[in-house]
């Protein structure tokens, strides 16, 4: 069927490609790494202050977007509250580099512009995720890396402190085990270890997506490693259109992938799909105009579905010898977790439905 001149025209111009948002709808999802976490490798004391911290950073992030704030704002604010926070692999309490130091990567995603900020390597920006921000903002590239991201942070006024302000001391016996165990075996990244790169996805009430990502990277990271998290498109992608997501895990297998844009892309297509598959049995008359109009808010996908996507680009990318877990959300509010790890920290909150925080694989 030959879609009228009407129809032709919006979809052309990108209008009716996209499942509206729902309005007043907000959500917001966060993770605090994934990996082999379970009962009984983390004491009492540690389940509660992760618990406390994730219950704090969604609480920052909501505020703003119960407010009416946007996207963005709230997932930085979010990332902020964790990297502060010493239970996460991310800004203070980062993973050690083979050499004894503290590395950051970082990315933000705008899912209304598709506009990208990252930077790799940084040794002294207290907050990366901000960092990531003001590339994409104030300067005219996307990634930024090393000495220069550094340059750039001064440049911008952003809070410096010394490398050593991120060391704790569970982090270098991490890095003491890690060297021990290489001795043994040349592939032994910490993949049996906590992830605890932080991320968050959102969408506020206009609608808009946002996705950032935090991280000190793997123990042990040597010759400039650059894992996923900076790499948009890998551990990070937001896109008006489809979703916002930020991934966690063994970075290598999540960018050979693209785990975050094919989740993005994947959505995308299907929702497509479907409109234009109603579109095409809409009865049409002589002049091949449509007895009725069908809107893209009439049938969208749903939270199953969105699930079963995520679960199987995960799964495509555990098949690779991956592991780890993404966060995701929708411009029309839907958000979700997909991990194959036995636990991934994370944390959910939106406008329907109050707040959860959770640890284990086993936890609704
Ligand atoms: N994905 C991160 C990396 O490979 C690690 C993590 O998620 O903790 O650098």
């Amino acid at each position: 069927m030959r879609l009228p001149l009407f129809f032709t025209a919006l979809l052309a111009a990108g209008q009716l490609s996209a499942q509206p948002a729902v309005e007043g709808r907000w959500t917001l999802v966060i993770h605090g790494g994934a990996g082999v976490i379970e009962r009984d490798r983390l004491t009492a004391e540690e389940d509660s202050a992760i618990r406390a911290a994730l219950a704090e950073a969604l609480e920052t992030g909501s505020a703003i977007l119960r407010e009416g704030g946007a996207s963005l704002d709230a997932i930085e604010a979010t990332i902020r509250v964790l990297e502060d926070d010493p239970n996460f692999n991310a800004g203070r309490g980062a993973v050690f580099t083979y050499d004894g130091t503290i590395e950051h990567d970082a990315s933000i995603m705008d899912g209304a512009t598709r506009s990208a900020g990252a930077a790799t390597g940084t040794s002294n920006t207290r907050h990366p995720v901000t960092l990531a921000r003001r590339v994409m903002e104030n300067s005219p590239h996307v990634f930024l890396s090393g000495s220069g991201a550094d340059a750039f942070s001064i440049e911008q006024g952003l809070e410096q402190v010394e490398n050593s302000w991120f060391e704790t001391d569970r982090r270098r016996g991490q890095l003491e085990e890690f060297l021990a165990r290489q001795a043994d075996d040349v592939s032994a990244y910490d993949i049996d270890l906590k992830y605890g790169t932080v991320g968050a996805v959102a969408v506020d009430i206009a609608g808009n997506v946002a996705a950032a990502t935090s991280t000190g990277g793997m123990t042990g990271k040597r010759w400039g490693r650059i894992g996923d998290s900076p790499v948009i498109g890998a551990g990070t992608y937001a896109d008006n259109r489809s979703c916002a997501v930020s991934a966690t895990g063994s970075g290598e297998y999540f960018i050979r992938v693209g785990v975050a844009h094919e989740i993005c892309a994947q959505i995308r297509f299907r929702f497509e799909q479907r409109l234009a598959e109603a579109r095409a049995s809409v009865p049409v008359d002589e002049e091949g105009v449509p007895e009725f109009y069908v809107h893209a808010s009439e049938f969208g996908l749903q939270a199953d579905e969105i699930q079963e996507i995520a679960d199987s680009v995960i799964a495509e990318m555990a098949a690779l010898g991956g592991s780890g877990g993404v966060i995701v959300t929708t411009p029309w509010g839907i958000g979700t977790y997909s991990f194959n790890t036995p636990g991934m920290y994370r944390g959910m909150a939106s406008s329907e439905g109050g707040a959860s925080v959770a640890i284990y694989g086993d936890e609704d």
